[in-house]
């Protein structure tokens, strides 16, 4: 990879864990050899953001939140930076993940996106707000297999960027290289076993880049990581990581496996 800096992998727990499995879990993480030139971030649900914390070392494992709340209307667009605290019951809000100094947050993931209906609109929200509160943001995007079938996949994850770029472009405009990373994850290679062939992916990867260079800037393209997601393992991994526009990887269920994952993470 020659990419754009650092090469980049999260781990999505997703809904999974428990007080045991995510000691164990942290503990074969730390027990880990991982290159020195790999950034390292890994997302357990809310409830145990605290105890993975306090049990990975610092110093190789960042952590980051699943999700965050951010309250709009359509109406009012610039209603997002008003305070997120309140009478929203069962949410999270970008300022409480401030507040407890969790650095990343994953944002727009398919199962929101799909399960929870959460659109575009919603989604470039949520990056803006929580950039706003100082967080670095993984968005997500990609299509499914019926857009993929019918030859919308860069239009679908097209509009889906647009969302984004409109809402950071003018106040963070310079925070998307180093503070927004792209996962790119077709819905379809999602827990499936079915990853995209290296070369799908690549070229999907080239196309966000190019699409960075002409509705961003030149330099923000170059600065962002662009990660693939769905399906990735240990036995996949490295073939994906040669391509240039690949800079790392966002990984569901191999990153349940400490050893898996720790392969993964050195696979640049
Ligand atoms: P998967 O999930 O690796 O289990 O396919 C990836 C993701 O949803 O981030």
């Amino acid at each position: 990879n020659e990419g754009t800096g650092r090469f980049i992998v999260g781990g999505n727990w997703k809904c999974n864990g428990t007080i045991a499995s995510v000691a164990e879990l942290c503990e074969g993480l730390n027990a880990g050899e991982i290159a020195d030139n790999v950034d390292i971030v890994v997302a357990p649900p809310f409830l145990y953001i605290d105890q993975a914390v306090e049990a990975l070392d610092a110093k190789r494992f960042k952590v980051a939140a699943q999700n965050a709340w951010v309250e709009y209307t359509l109406q009012d667009p610039t209603h997002h930076y008003d305070s997120d605290t309140g009478a929203f019951t069962g949410e999270v809000s970008a300022e409480m993940l401030e507040d407890l100094d969790v650095p990343w947050v994953i944002l727009g993931h398919s199962e929101r996106r799909t399960l929870l209906g959460e659109d575009n609109v919603t989604v470039g929200k949520k990056v803006a707000h929580a950039r706003y509160h100082g967080l670095n943001v993984i968005v997500c995007v990609g299509e499914s297999l019926e857009e993929r079938e019918a030859g919308k996949t860069l239009e679908v994850i097209f509009a889906q960027l647009r969302a984004v770029a409109e809402e950071i472009d003018d106040r963070e405009h310079s925070s998307w290289g180093s503070q927004v990373v792209i996962a790119y994850e077709p819905i379809w290679a999602i827990g499936t076993g079915k990853v995209a062939t290296p070369e799908q992916a690549q070229e999907v990867h080239a196309a966000i880049r190019q699409w960075l260079v002409d509705n961003v800037s030149e330099e923000v393209s170059k600065a962002t990581r662009i990660q693939y997601g769905g399906s990735v393992n240990d036995g996949n991994c490295e073939d994906l990581a040669k391509y240039s526009d690949i800079d790392g990887f966002l990984v569901g269920g191999a990153s349940l496996d400490a050893e898996k994952f720790v392969r993964i993470c050195n696979s640049s």
